[in-house]
């Protein structure tokens, strides 16, 4: 190791939810409709990277796969303490659901060669499956640990982080390569300087597309091709409308009702 860790963070643009409208027929956002915006969760996926960075020095490269449009995104990263950025665009990469994502992603990261830590979000606002870090781990045969919602303690070889799993807190070590996803409770993430902005307008973006990769991926992985799911059908369920009964009175009185509903519901004997 030449001087502090190597770290990647995995940055993806998603439309701005609040304005993005939802394509009924095609089954997918119809991205066009809004603005995009860095996935809030990968802010602090970038805190983390960063935080690292001042604690103990390190090169923190933002990686990111999709259209040409998502260079903004990298740039916005850049501007927020990221050192390096590498952008994935091609067609070939369309259409691809988690695991071609997750291949593209990790197949880049292998490119990338020197790597300590890989730091995603927790999950992203608009597809929101959380899959795409574990399974990019999976790809890279290292461990991984997913919610973390505090770094304790990080050196040259080990990280020890604190994670929330249902309802119940691990703390948790883990050597070298690995993968962390953050959650919202990780950090603040801080906000760009004029000076960082205009600063990460000058600075490179690097674009790979497939044939970059062709070292790394099997071509018929990548993209709709390398997509074993597919969305047949998206709808809004229905939630059905239920009946609601005040029942008044003592609470003697208010559980014989109960029972009599119950009874005559075919709920209760
Ligand atoms: P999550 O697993 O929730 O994300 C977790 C973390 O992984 C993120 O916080 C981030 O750190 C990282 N991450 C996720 N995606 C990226 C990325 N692209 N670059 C860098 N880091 C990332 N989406 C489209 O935009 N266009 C399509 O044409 C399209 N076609 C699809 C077709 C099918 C059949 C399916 C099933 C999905 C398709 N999707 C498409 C959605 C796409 O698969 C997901 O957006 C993508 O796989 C990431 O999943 P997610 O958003 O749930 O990420």
């Amino acid at each position: 190791m030449p001087e502090g860790l190597n770290i990647i963070v995995l940055v993806k643009q998603v439309p701005d939810i609040e304005k993005v409208r939802f394509d009924y027929e095609k089954g997918r956002l119809d991205r066009s409709s809004a603005g995009a915006v860095i996935n809030p969760f990968d802010l602090n996926a970038l805190e983390a990277a960063v935080q690292i960075k001042e604690k103990i020095g390190c090169v923190v490269t933002a990686v990111s796969m999709g259209p040409e449009k998502s260079e903004e995104t990298l740039r916005d990263a850049l501007a927020r303490g990221a050192d390096r950025a590498v952008l994935l665009s091609d067609a070939r990469f369309a259409g691809a659901d988690t695991l071609a994502t997750s291949y593209t992603l990790s197949c880049a990261v292998r490119k990338l060669k020197l790597f300590d830590l890989v730091v995603c979000g927790e999950k992203t606002i608009d597809g929101d499956t959380a899959q795409v870090g574990p399974e990019v781990a999976e790809f890279l045969g290292i461990p991984h640990i997913a919610y973390v919602e505090e770094i304790r303690d990080v050196n040259l070889a080990e990280v020890t982080i604190k994670s929330r799993l249902d309802e119940k807190c691990y703390v948790v070590g883990m050597r070298f390569p690995g993968l962390i996803t953050v959650t919202k409770d990780a950090n603040v993430p801080r906000l760009p300087t004029l000076r960082d902005k205009l600063r990460s307008r000058k600075a490179e973006v690097t674009v790979w597309t497939a044939s970059d990769l062709s070292d790394f991926a099997e071509e018929q992985l990548l993209g709709l091709s390398g997509s074993p799911t597919w969305v047949a059908k998206v709808y809004a369920p229905s939630t059905g409308k239920g009946k609601g009964q005040f029942i008044e009175g003592t609470a003697e009185k208010k559980a014989r009702k109960v029972a009599e509903i119950l009874v005559k519901l075919g709920a209760l004997r």
